[in-house]
C-alpha cells in the first residue's frame, strides 16, 4: 500500500517513519510512505502557498496552485483515494480504516493556517477525514494517525495478524486488561485465571473483562453489541 503525504512540513514525519512497526514496514516494502513539500511546487517567485482570505476575517487560506500541482506531479493509482484531513470531515473510525486499507494508495493532503481553498477541495478530493472533535494546528499529526491506524491493517504489517483482530474495536469491543511479569508487583497480583494455564477458562474471563470494561466506559458500544448479538 501507498501512502503519499502532501504537507508543508515533512521533516514532522522523520520520526515517524523511520522508528517502530511503521518503519520496519517500510523497510520491509510492506508499505511505502511518501512525504512532498507543498512549498515547492508553488509558482510563486517568494514561494507563498498561503493567503489572506476572500471576505476577511483572521489567518490565511492555503491557495489552489501549489497544492493542485503537487497533486498531480505523480499520477494516482487506480483504486487510490485524495483524503483531506479536516476536523469537518468524517470521524476516522476502525471501519473507516479496514476500509482504507482496502485500497492500493492514499494520498494524504495535510492543511494548516485557516484550512485549503475550497476549490481544491471540490474539484480533487475523494473525502476529508477527522481524527476528532478538536482542532489541530495542523494536518500532519492527523495524517500519521491514518498511517499508523491503516498500515496496522495491511496484511502481514503486524507479526501476528491475530493480534489486529483481538483488540479493541475489532470484534466491537474494548479489550481485556493485559499483565506480565512478575506475578506479584508491591503486593498487587495478577488475577488467578491467567496463571491457571487453562486456556477455555481463560478465554471466558477476557470474554466478560471486553464486557464489562465496554458496558462500564462505552455503553453506546456495549448497546451496539447486545443488538448485533440479538442480545437486545
Ligand atoms: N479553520 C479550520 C476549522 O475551523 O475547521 C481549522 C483549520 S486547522 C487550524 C489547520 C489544519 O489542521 C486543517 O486544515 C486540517 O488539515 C488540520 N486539522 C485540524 N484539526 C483536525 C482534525 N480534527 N482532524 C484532521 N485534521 C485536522
Amino acid at each position: 500500500m501507498i501512502f503519499r503525504i502532501l504537507t508543508l512540513f515533512p521533516e514532522m514525519f522523520d520520526g515517524f517513519i523511520s522508528s517502530s512497526i511503521i518503519g520496519k514496514a517500510i523497510d520491509q516494502n510492506k508499505i511505502v510512505v511518501s512525504t512532498e513539500n507543498i512549498r515547492s511546487f508553488s509558482s510563486d517567485k517568494h514561494s507563498k502557498v498561503d493567503d489572506a482570505p476572500f471576505g476577511g476575517g483572521a489567518g490565511m487560506v492555503m491557495r489552489v496552485q501549489p497544492l493542485k500541482d503537487a497533486l498531480l506531479s505523480k499520477p494516482l493509482s487506480s483504486s487510490g483515494k485524495v483524503i483531506y484531513l479536516s476536523p469537518r470531515g468524517q470521524t476516522l473510525t476502525h471501519e473507516k480504516v479496514v476500509e482504507l486499507s482496502g485500497l492500493s494508495e492514499l494520498v494524504l493532503v495535510c492543511g494548516h493556517y485557516e484550512g485549503v481553498d475550497q476549490r481544491f477541495i471540490d474539484r480533487y478530493v475523494d473525502e476529508e477525514i477527522s481524527i476528532g472533535d478538536y482542532v489541530l494546528t495542523g494536518g500532519e499529526v492527523a495524517a500519521m494517525v491514518v498511517v499508523d491506524s491503516v498500515s496496522r491493517m495491511v496484511s502481514d504489517v503486524l507479526k501476528n495478524d491475530a493480534s489486529a483482530e483481538d483488540e479493541s474495536f475489532a470484534n466491537g469491543l474494548l479489550e481485556y486488561p493485559h499483565y506480565t511479569r512478575p506475578a506479584i508487583y508491591e503486593g498487587d497480583s495478577v488475577p488467578d485465571v491467567l496463571l491457571s494455564g487453562n486456556h477455555a477458562e481463560i478465554e471466558k474471563w477476557r470474554n466478560s473483562q471486553s464486557l464489562e470494561i465496554t458496558k462500564s466506559r462505552r455503553p453506546d458500544l456495549y448497546e451496539k453489541h447486545l443488538k448485533e448479538k440479538h442480545l437486545k
